[in-house]
């Protein structure tokens, strides 16, 4: 496996052409989409974003957005991405292209950058999920032997995307531990009898406890994602070279 080591210096952004491969569904409302970047020497690190170019796309906020990868630099060959679908003409448009499809992507962008030689918290809030579902798949293919546990929000059950994975990846690697939220209970039809209300002090605390020298990573939307870096910041003492984070910005 050829896998750039992961550090703090990173690949500068180009532009690049990328395959369509085929997309699957996540959860009701999100989809995977997989781009082929063979031929083409894009490397990123686990889990750095890109801007997704679809050339000709009539959106009245233009043809690109940017997309953290939900793959990991291990899988070698294609990159993924993992949007909610919003039925925006560029959204629509993704979902409308064909396998050999051409695309582009500027990149590798982005500072969300994994830490494997640190005991990890990972705090997703909704889509927020994608970066860490590849550093999870990263520190599972590398190796790693940090812990890391992943704090994962969504308004429905249904709304976890690569529950079926993560939950894979825990069972085959001791040291990973994945703890679900449902803020929106009511609004599901499956069966939950896991934890629900929104990520709160209390819980990442719980998630902190015993955790020798932690970082924590923090991805959701802008709201959700202030509010626990101020709980993290002022409440729990974390300096700014403990914490990770990444704002999506656009919903
Ligand atoms: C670093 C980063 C990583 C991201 N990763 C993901 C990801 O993995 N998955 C994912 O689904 N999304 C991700 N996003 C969000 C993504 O870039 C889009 O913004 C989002 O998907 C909405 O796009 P849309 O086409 O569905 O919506 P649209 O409503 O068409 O919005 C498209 C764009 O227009 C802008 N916009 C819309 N309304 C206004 C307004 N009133 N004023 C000013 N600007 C406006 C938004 O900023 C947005 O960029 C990420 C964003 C960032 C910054």
């Amino acid at each position: 496996m050829h896998v750039l080591p992961q550090g703090p210096s990173r690949p500068p952004p180009r532009r690049f052409r990328v395959a369509f491969l085929d997309s699957h569904p996540e959860t009701p409302t999100a989809r995977t989409f997989r781009f082929s970047t063979r031929g083409t020497d894009f490397q990123y690190r686990s889990n750095q974003a890109v801007r997704l170019v679809l050339p000709g796309v009539q959106d009245p906020w233009g043809p690109a957005r940017s997309l953290s990868l939900s793959s990991s630099p291990s899988e070698a060959g294609h990159i993924s991405v993992t949007v909610r679908l919003t039925g925006s003409p560029f959204k629509e448009a993704l979902k409308g292209m064909k396998p050999g499809d051409e695309a582009e992507v500027i990149g590798p962008l982005g500072d969300l950058l994994y830490d494997p030689s640190r005991n990890s918290v990972f705090i997703a809030g909704g889509i927020g999920i994608t970066p860490f579902r590849g550093m999870m798949r990263y520190a599972a293919d590398t190796g790693a032997s940090r812990s890391i546990v992943l704090l994962y929000s969504a308004r429905t059950p249904e709304e976890f995307a690569f529950r079926a994975e993560l939950d894979a990846l825990v069972r085959q690697h001791r040291q990973m531990e994945v703890r679900y939220t449902v803020t929106r209970p009511r609004e599901s039809k499956m069966r939950w009898e896991g934890r629900t209300g929104r990520i709160d002090e209390p819980w990442v605390r719980s998630a902190l406890d015993g955790m020798e020298r932690p970082k924590v990573y923090v991805v959701g939307l802008p709201g959700m994602a202030r509010d626990l870096l101020g709980v993290l910041r002022d409440r729990l003492g974390f300096a700014e070279e403990d914490l990770e984070y990444e704002y999506f910005m656009g919903y």
